[in-house]
């Protein structure tokens, strides 16, 4: 069996996904949250300042790629989503108001999907495709709830370089999940995120040296033939320095003309076409534990 090739002979498919968090991160972490105006000005930033500035690269380049973008954001930041899907990008699920799975019992996990959903059938027109958890924190609930909805990928689990398949006990009649791995050494948390109220104080790096393990490793899936894909958040890689960075990456990664950006959404269907014809794609199944290991 061959493994998983990729559109137009491309060598390596690739993708910049934003979590458009918003200050939704602020509500959840305070209860005084709505009183503090600073962190919620930092979130601001994401869907007023920063959208509008990466949509307009993607308009120029002609790329369509993809936005997480919890249900809370959606109702509080209707401009943003409006300049996003009129750009032709896809909007996928990142939970209601990116409450932390963990802290949240199988039924409320189900009533923050189905609160969210109902906002993406007023707001956005249809229903998501893909769903990223929160802090990327799938439960044990989370695989057999997203295919209940007809999900058809989720994408906050690390167990792979290339997308790969997700088999729930009762997601065999709906079929498998495809999963398309993040990982830390992509994500910009780590280099940029400087957040006291949600614990989180890293010392924050020049835009350049901040940016540049994400093109060493995207140099690295070029060459295996795989898969890479950034994490980025508006507020944070989409501030005008660190976007000039990436903006010039992105110009010079497409003059290559073997490398297929394309959204979460469309990889996933190929994935799933790419099984259909029997190619090697490997299958995890979840949940990985159903009690405490000691
Ligand atoms: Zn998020």
């Amino acid at each position: 069996m061959s493994r998983i090739t990729w559109p137009n002979g491309a060598r390596c498919a690739a993708a910049i996904t934003f979590d458009m968090d918003a200050d939704s991160l602020i509500h959840i972490a305070a209860e005084d949250g709505w009183r503090r105006a600073y962190p919620v000005s930092m979130g601001r930033y994401g869907p007023t300042v920063a959208i509008p500035r990466i949509v307009e690269t993607y308009r120029r380049l002609g790329l369509k790629q993809s936005f997480f973008i919890p249900g809370w954001c959606l109702e509080t930041y209707r401009q943003a989503v409006e300049t996003i899907l009129e750009g032709g990008h896809e909007i996928g699920c990142h939970g209601w108001i990116h409450e932390n799975p963990l802290n949240r019992s199988r039924e409320q996990q189900a009533g923050d999907l189905d609160r969210s959903l109902d906002a993406f059938d007023r707001i956005v027109g249809h229903r998501p495709s893909g769903y990223r958890a929160p802090v990327y924190q799938v439960t044990e609930h989370t695989v057999d709830l997203l295919l209940e909805r007809e999900f058809i990928y989720e994408s906050s689990m690390m167990a792979d370089d290339v997308p790969y398949l997700i088999r729930a006990p009762n997601g065999n009649s709906g079929g498998d999940l495809v999963e398309i791995p993040p990982h830390w050494g992509n994500d910009d948390w780590p280099p940029f995120a400087h957040y006291e109220e949600i614990g989180y104080m890293m010392p924050v790096r020049g835009p350049s040296e901040g940016l540049a393990p994400f093109f060493e490793e995207f140099e690295a899936a070029y060459e295996a033939g795989g898969f890479w894909m950034a994490v980025v958040h508006p507020f944070l890689t989409g501030r005008l320095a660190r976007w000039r960075v990436m903006e010039r990456w992105l110009e010079g990664v497409l003059e290559r003309g073997d490398v297929w950006f394309a959204t979460l959404d469309e990889i996933a269907r190929h994935v799933l076409a790419e099984r259909d014809r029997g190619a090697d794609i490997r299958i995890e199944q979840f949940p990985y534990y159903t009690e405490r290991q000691q």
